[in-house]
This record gives C-alpha cells, sequence and structure tokens, in this order.
C-alpha cells in the first residue's frame, strides 16, 4: 500500500505573512564599527572581573531573573513589579505588542525611528499609524497627537529617536498620555545617557506610561542582550505573562548588578561620546556636510547621491557606516556612531579622506 501526501503547505498566520523583514546588515563587521551605535570599545573592568568568575556548574543552571531584577528595580528606585528584564529592547517591543495588540487596535509611530517597532506591531495587527517627520526630521509633536483616536492600542517614541537623533520633551509626552489613556506608550530611552533626560520617574503617577532602557549602548553590553522595561505593576503584569521564564540568560544576570554598580565607568563613556560628538560636529562642519543635531552616540549626516559611494570608501578605510538612504525621508543620509576619543579621531580621518577620495560635493 502507498501514502499518497497532498502537496498542502502550512500557512503562518495573515499578518506574519504581510508582515515586513528586518535584516540589520552584520556580516564582515571587522572594521572600527561606527555602524550599529554600540559602545565602540567595552563594558566596566568590574563586568569583565564578574565574567571571569563563572563555573562550569554555573552554566549548567536555568537562570533565574528575579535576583537581577530587583537589584535593577533598586538601582533605579522603583519596585520589583514595576520592572522586566528583558532580552535587549528588542524583546520588550515584542513582548509589549504580544500582550496588548488586538487584530484590529491601532499603532501610532514616529518616522524615520527603529524598524523593530514596525516588525513586532505588524505582527499583531495591520494599522501601523506612520507619523512621518518633516525635513527637519524634530519630532512631529502635534501630528502624532492628531494621529490618536479611540482606536489607538499603543504609542511607541523614542527620545533621542534613532536614525534622527531628535528628542521628545518630556511635556509633549506627558501630554500623549493624557490624550490617549486608553492606550499604552511607550517611551524608548535606549540612548538616554547620550541625553540626560528620562521621564523613567513618571511612571509613579501616569498608568499608561512604559519606559525601556538598553544596555546595549553606554553599558557596552549589547552582546549579552539586556534591556528593561518598566511601568505601573498593572501594565507590567500582561508583560510578564507573555514572557517566557527565562528569556535573559545567566551570564547576563550576573553581570547586570556588577554593570549598574559602575556608575562612574558609564559617565565616563557618555561623557566621551559627547566629547565626540562635539568634535564630529565641527569636522562636518569643516567639512561641508550637513547634518541633524543629535542627542545620541550618533549622527545623521546628508551626504546625497553619493551616500553608497562614501559607506563602501568608509570601509576600504576600515570603518563601517550605516547607509540610512533606504528609511523615509532619508534619502541619501548615512549614520556614523560616535565612541570613544581615538574611535572618533579615526572616525573623521577616514571620513576626511573618504569625501576628498569620491570627490563629494555638498548638493
Ligand atoms: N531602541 C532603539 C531606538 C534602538 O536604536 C535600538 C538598537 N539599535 C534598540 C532599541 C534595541 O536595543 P537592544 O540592543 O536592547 O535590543
Amino acid at each position: 500500500m502507498s501514502v499518497v501526501t497532498t502537496a498542502k503547505s502550512v500557512q503562518p498566520r495573515a499578518l506574519v505573512t504581510a508582515m515586513p523583514e528586518y535584516h540589520p546588515p552584520l556580516a564582515a563587521r571587522t572594521a572600527l564599527r561606527l555602524d550599529f551605535n554600540e559602545n565602540t570599545f567595552a563594558p566596566s573592568p568590574r563586568v569583565l572581573a564578574r565574567l571571569q568568575q563563572l563555573t562550569a556548574e554555573g552554566l549548567t543552571k536555568y537562570p533565574e531573573r528575579e535576583p537581577a531584577e530587583m537589584a535593577t528595580a533598586a538601582h533605579f528606585g522603583l519596585a520589583a513589579d514595576q520592572v522586566l528584564l528583558t532580552n535587549g529592547v528588542d524583546e520588550a517591543i515584542h513582548l509589549l505588542c504580544a500582550a496588548y495588540l488586538e487584530q484590529d487596535d491601532e499603532v501610532v509611530i514616529n518616522t524615520p525611528g527603529f524598524f523593530m517597532y514596525d516588525i513586532s506591531a505588524s505582527m499583531m495587527t495591520s494599522r501601523l499609524v506612520r507619523v512621518q517627520s518633516d525635513a527637519s526630521l524634530q519630532f512631529p509633536f502635534a501630528r502624532v497627537l492628531a494621529a490618536i483616536t479611540p482606536r489607538t492600542k499603543l504609542i511607541i517614541l523614542s527620545s533621542p529617536n534613532n536614525p534622527t537623533g531628535s528628542i521628545v520633551a518630556r511635556e509633549q509626552i506627558l501630554q500623549i498620555c493624557a490624550a490617549a489613556p486608553q492606550a499604552a506608550v511607550l517611551m524608548d530611552e535606549a540612548y538616554f545617557h547620550f541625553h540626560g533626560e528620562t521621564t523613567l520617574a513618571d511612571i509613579a503617577t501616569v498608568p499608561n506610561l512604559l519606559v525601556a532602557r538598553t544596555f546595549s549602548k553606554a553599558y557596552g553590553l549589547a552582546n549579552l542582550r539586556l534591556g528593561m522595561i518598566a511601568g505601573q505593576a498593572a501594565l507590567m503584569k500582561p508583560l510578564r505573562k507573555v514572557c517566557s521564564p527565562y528569556n535573559v540568560n545567566g551570564i547576563a544576570l550576573e553581570c547586570l548588578p556588577v554593570a549598574l554598580a559602575d556608575d562612574e565607568y558609564v559617565q565616563w563613556y557618555a561623557n566621551e561620546v559627547r566629547a565626540g560628538r562635539e568634535r564630529m560636529e565641527q569636522a562636518l562642519t569643516a567639512l561641508g556636510v550637513s547634518f541633524w543635531p543629535s542627542h545620541a552616540n550618533f549622527i545623521l549626516m546628508k551626504i546625497g547621491s553619493k551616500h553608497r559611494e562614501l559607506v563602501e570608501a568608509m570601509r576600504r578605510h576600515g570603518v563601517l557606516l550605516r547607509d540610512r538612504s533606504a528609511d523615509p525621508g532619508c534619502e541619501g543620509n548615512v549614520r556614523i556612531t560616535i565612541g570613544i576619543a581615538e574611535h572618533v579621531t579615526r572616525g573623521i580621518a577616514a571620513l576626511t579622506a573618504s569625501l576628498q577620495e569620491i570627490n563629494w560635493k555638498a548638493e
């Protein structure tokens, strides 16, 4: 007897079929990494010392998130049930969408922005409302407010924003939260340390506000995948429900309290970036390259039609940049990460040589 198989393929959910994909260009990143807004140098030496104390037996154990979560909450002056540690802010966004979005709920985001908002929101709903910044690439406050409807269930904003480096004023955030009490409002503060303003304390009084922080940038732990999301306990409870128990690995959990305790290191790194950002801005001005004033550890430059050529020339000079030309409203724009002083110096030197090599002129 022969078995007849019918060629019926397994179909994903319609929204998954329709959703976009995100493949950051991670291949061959062996040059100076001024492309992903990471810390370009190292985490606190105390983290490395902690890593060296890890034991073989320790690796055999499932990770326990709670102690590190309690230490993190205490560090930020929050209660343990107001904080969830996640596998990077990427996972925090994912969990938020999974916990809160029905298929016909609306999500409001500001473009150009971090593409993972698109990904995670479109996994759950097709009603993604993208509010595009004008040519100034500043936060379009009035138009974001106007985009709020009774069906808005989630609003995701970032301050400083990636890739523009622009910010959202605290007053504006509070007004948005008040205008959409039926919606969760996520403030993504991944680049907080390079700007210094936060709305974290406002979660005490604003019931629909959530704040996300990452340990991938100033802390220099992108490879450990560590993020945090905070909000009032009632808002956090559904996130905990959809989160898997071992979402953050134990090595990251061991290192986190040590990283948090070394405030001096993070401040040092943030200061390096602030000084480097100023130096890079001066260099760009001298080179005749327009850029958007940035509050983060990167600067978006207006290169024009030679954007691809510049990225290639920089790679030949041993420096990676990120071409953001495909982002909405960013045609011809290229982003450069600001790192420690030495890396900024190398970045400026490579930029000066590359612009000359490709015979670049302002358009
Ligand atoms: N938010 C923004 C605005 C980002 O630019 C990034 C990283 N590129 C993230 C979140 C993700 O951070 P994490 O490494 O914690 O997932």
